[in-house]
């Protein structure tokens, strides 16, 4: 088996949350149990949708929850290069293509329907980048190591875009490009983005990377039923190491890791010690949500 390294790649657009330390801790457990490395990445590529000082918050988080990861954190907003060679090398096999649509144009049709793929519907509007999924994809598939088999067909996904019109790299070719990049074994995360996968699986192949095995998770709704995000203001997890050990605690019994109850109470350490040695996929219910009684602080 390949070396396995693993990552937690947040969005700095507020601190970790509930359900961000439930993704960080599962692709940790699953790293450590594996003898492998586990890597940050600030994925900060979308400057308004980040919030001032979340940035500098998360490590803290991180590290009061005793999530320690090798190496530098990688920062995406000093990827520009490795960006730009990744969506030139598409160009140039006429992969990519400008589009000047606005979203307004397509508003009425499921996906975007390919308008500028033989030249720009509108020659001298602002154009994006868009990768064609119209030529040489083949079906999507792969296999979810906790959803099971997938399948996706091109034909369905849409010609999705890798540059927006503004310059911002999208988040779907920064990724993928940073994943091969970092040599990313294993990406454990939630099942919001599960649906993003085809598209990653589609752009890795037109760009001739190595694939990376999938776990997505459970994600934690709140009060509400609502999925826990940032955009949502969850509670942030504390930055102090006593504070998080309820929480670290309610985090491996959301993975369904059935950590014991006197547990709770003990440093973050010796509990991860324990979910490193217990951590098992199989024991977590497949399921696309978990309604848990989120702990508040
Ligand atoms: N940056 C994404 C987020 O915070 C996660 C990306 C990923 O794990 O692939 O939702």
């Amino acid at each position: 088996m390949p070396h396995y390294r693993g990552r937690f790649a947040p969005t700095p657009s507020g601190p970790l949350h509930f359900g961000s330390l439930v993704a960080a801790l599962a692709s940790y457990l699953d790293a450590r149990q594996a003898g492998g490395e586990w890597l940050l990445r600030i994925e900060n590529i979308d400057p308004p949708r980040c919030v001032p000082g979340a940035a500098d918050a998360i490590p803290r988080q991180l590290a009061a929850f005793g999530l320690h990861w090798d190496g530098p954190v990688l920062w995406q907003h000093d990827r520009d290069a490795a960006y730009r060679t990744a969506l030139e090398s598409l160009i140039a096999r006429q992969l990519a293509y400008p589009c000047s649509c606005s979203r307004k144009q397509w508003r009425d049709y499921p996906i975007y329907p390919g308008w500028c793929r033989d030249g720009l519907s509108e020659p001298d509007a602002p154009a994006a980048w868009r990768l064609r999924s119209d030529r040489g994809l083949r079906p999507v598939t792969w296999e979810d190591r906790l959803f099971g088999h997938q399948h996706f067909d091109p034909a369905l996904l849409g010609d999705v875009v890798l540059q927006r019109k503004d310059g911002l790299w999208a988040y779907q070719l920064a990724v993928v490009v940073d994943d091969a990049d970092q040599g990313i074994s294993d990406v454990v995360r939630g099942f919001d983005l599960l649906d993003n996968t085809p598209w990653q699986r589609a752009l890795q192949h037109a760009l001739a990377l190595p694939v990376p095995r999938y776990l997505h998770l459970p994600l934690i709704l709140g009060e509400g039923e609502q999925k826990l995000s940032k955009q949502n203001h969850a509670p942030p997890i504390p930055e102090d190491t006593e504070a998080a050990r309820p929480l670290l605690h309610a985090a491996l019994a959301a993975l369904d890791q059935r950590p014991p109850a006197e547990l709770a109470t003990a440093p973050v350490a010796e509990q991860l010690a324990w979910g490193v040695t217990h951590w098992s996929v199989a024991r977590i219910r497949p399921q696309s949500t978990r309604r848990i009684a989120a702990p508040s602080d």
